[in-house]
C-alpha cells in the first residue's frame, strides 16, 4: 500500500508502510483531518486551492509568526533567502556558490592564522583568491589540524559576544573545540528540511538524541520554543520505563515530527512493534547519525506510519543535506555549505562514484572551515530531482574512513564494500553490525529479519565477506538478539584495529 500526503509546498511525498496507517482513539478525528485535508498542511499565507477557503492559523502558527516579525527577523530573512536559493537554475546556483566560497576562503586567509600560514605555505597570494578557480586547489583541511590548532582557527572578527564555544565528541572518536557564529540562526536550515518533509516550524516536536539537557536548560529551551513543544527521549536510557514516560507525552502532545539518531529509532520502532502499541502517527521522521538501512526505513515507517527521512549534519558543521519528498538522495545546502566528493588525489569524483566528503561552512566567520575533511564517504547524484528543488544532491552518507577493515598484509578493505553486504536482501537481516577484533578475524552479528529465507541469505552474505576478504581473516557469524548501540549510534562497520 502506499500512502501519500501532502506537504507544505503541495507536493505529494509518498511512502509504504508495511501496516495500516495507526491511530489513536482520542485523537482519531485531528489525525484524519490533518491527513485528509492537505490545505492544513500548506503555509499559513498561501489559500487552499483545493477548497478556494483560507486557511485558519493555529494559535502556535500565529505566535510563531509573531515572533518571526520581531525577534526572529534575521532567521526569517535567511529563510525567505534559503527558499529563493533552492529553486534557482543550475547556472546561477553554482554562481552563486563559487563566488561564496571563494570569497569565504579570501575572508579565512585574511581573518586566520592558520589559513594564512597554510595557503601561503601552498604559494597561494590574496591576489590569487580573487579567482573562484582557485578554490578547488585549496589545500584541504584535516581534523587534526583543527585539534592540534583551535586557537588559529579564530578569526579576528570573533568576539566573545558573537561566538559560542563548541566541543564536539566527535563521530570518529576525535574530541574537537570549535566555535559557533552566533550570528548565523543556524535554525532556518531546520526550517528548510521541515519544508520539504510537509513540517511547520511552529509544530511540536519530539527528539531522540544521546544529549539530554539539565532541568534548567530544559526551561530554557522550552520557553525560547513556547507555545511549540519540544520533548526527548535520551538515547542511552531507553528502558521500558524511560519509553513508556516519553511515550505518555507523545499521546498528550501529538507531535508532528520526530527527530533522532537512526539507532535509537528503529529501536524505538522495535519496542513499539514488538508490544503492540499503537501512537498517533508524525508527519514525518527524521534520522541522521548512521545510514539507514532499506529495512529500518520499512520497520520505521511501519511503526510510526509516516515516512522517514535522512539528513546529514556534523558537530562540526550543521545541518548540511537533506532527503526531500522523492526520497531519492539528499539536496545539498549548496548555497551555505559547498559540500565536494573528492578521490585520493583530491579531485571531484563523477557522479556515481564514491569519494571524500569535503565541506565548506559558507557560513562561519568566527571559526572558518574551508574544505573540511569530515571523514565520510558519499557518491554524487546527477541530473535535476523531480521535487523541483534545484540542489544538487549526493547520495545517502556512508562508511567512515576510520571503519575500514586492515589484512594482516596491509590490505585496506573499504567499509563501503562492506556495507553493501546484505543489499542483495535488505529484508534478511533487522540489523547487522561487521566487527574486527584485534586479531583480525571479523565477526559479523546479525539479528535475523522476518524473510522466511533470511538464514540462507545470511549464510550467502558471509560467503560474500569471506570473498572480499579473500579468505585472509577468519569470518564468523554471531545471531544475536540485539546489537549494542552507542547513544543510538549504531556502528554497522566497526574495527578496533583503527
Ligand atoms: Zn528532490
Amino acid at each position: 500500500m502506499i500512502a501519500t500526503v501532502l506537504n507544505r509546498s503541495g507536493i505529494p511525498i509518498n511512502f509504504r508502510p508495511a501496516a495500516p496507517l495507526f491511530q489513536h482513539p482520542i485523537s482519531a478525528k485531528n489525525t484524519v483531518s490533518l491527513w485528509a485535508n492537505p490545505c492544513l498542511l500548506r503555509p499559513s499565507n498561501s489559500a487552499c486551492h483545493e477548497s478556494g477557503e483560507e486557511q485558519i492559523m493555529t494559535f502556535k502558527q500565529a505566535v510563531f509568526a509573531a515572533k518571526k516579525s520581531t525577534v526572529l527577523r534575521r532567521s526569517q530573512n535567511m529563510y525567505k533567502q534559503l527558499l529563493r536559493d533552492q529553486h534557482l537554475d543550475q547556472h546561477e546556483s553554482e554562481k552563486l556558490q563559487a563566488e561564496r566560497a571563494i570569497a569565504h576562503a579570501r575572508f579565512a586567509m585574511q581573518s586566520t592564522e592558520f589559513y594564512r600560514e597554510v595557503y601561503s605555505g601552498a604559494g597561494f597570494t590574496l591576489k590569487d583568491l580573487d579567482d573562484p578557480a582557485a578554490f578547488r586547489e585549496l589545500p584541504i583541511v584535516e581534523k587534526a589540524d583543527v585539534r592540534e590548532n583551535p586557537g588559529k582557527f579564530r578569526s579576528s572578527e570573533a568576539t566573545d559576544r558573537n561566538s559560542k564555544v563548541s566541543v564536539t565528541g566527535g563521530s570518529t572518536g576525535e574530541p574537537l573545540r570549535l566555535l559557533r557564529d552566533l550570528r548565523t540562526p543556524t535554525r532556518t536550515l531546520e526550517w528548510r528540511l521541515f519544508d520539504w518533509w510537509g513540517v511547520d516550524p511552529s509544530d511540536d516536536v519530539a527528539i531522540l538524541v544521546r544529549r539530554v539537557r539539565s532541568d534548567r536548560a530544559e526551561l530554557a529551551h522550552s520557553l525560547q520554543w513556547w507555545p511549540s513543544k519540544r520533548f526527548q527521549l535520551d538515547a542511552y536510557r531507553m528502558t521500558d520505563e524511560k519509553v513508556d514516560e516519553f511515550l505518555a507525552r507523545w499521546d498528550r502532545i501529538g507531535p508532528s515530527l520526530l527527530i533522532g539518531y537512526v539507532g535509537g529509532i528503529s529501536e524505538l520502532a522495535q519496542m513499539l512493534a514488538t508490544r503492540g502499541i499503537r501512537i498517533r502517527p508524525p508527519r514525518a521522521i527524521a534520522v541522521t547519525a548512521a545510514p539507514m538501512t532499506p529495512a529500518q526505513r520499512q520497520l520505521i515507517e511501519s511503526a510510526f506510519g509516516a515516512p522517514a527521512f535522512d539528513h546529514y549534519r556534523s558537530a562540526e558543521i550543521p545541518w548540511m543535506a537533506g532527503e526531500c519528498s522523492e526520497h531519492n538522495g539528499l539536496h545539498t545546502f549548496a548555497d551555505v555549505r559547498k559540500v565536494e566528493v573528492l578521490d585520493g588525489s583530491g579531485r571531484q569524483v563523477a557522479p556515481g562514484v564514491i569519494g571524500d566528503v569535503v565541506v565548506s561552512d559558507l557560513t562561519n566567520r568566527v571559526f572558518p572551515l574551508v574544505r573540511y575533511r569530515l571523514g565520510d564517504r558519499t557518491t554524487p547524484i546527477a541530473g535535476p530531482c523531480a521535487c523541483g528543488i534545484t540542489l544538487p544532491r549526493i547520495e545517502h552518507v556512508t562508511g567512515r574512513i576510520s571503519e575500514a577493515m586492515r589484512m594482516p598484509d596491509g590490505q585496506i578493505v573499504a567499509g563501503e564494500a562492506l556495507s553493501q553486504t546484505f543489499s542483495r536482501n535488505p529484508a534478511a537481516v533487522r540489523q547487522f553490525q561487521i566487527h574486527q577484533q584485534a586479531d583480525y578475524s571479523i565477526v559479523i552479528r546479525c539479528i535475523p529479519g522476518g524473510d522466511p529465507d533470511a538464514r540462507r541469505d545470511i549464510d550467502s552474505a558471509i560467503d560474500q565477506v569471506r570473498d572480499i576478504v579473500r579468505n585472509k581473516v577468519p569470518v564468523r557469524l554471531e545471531i544475536v538478539e540485539s546489537i549494542a548501540h552507542d547513544g543510538g549510534k549504531i556502528r554497522y562497520i566497526k574495527s578496533d584495529l583503527n
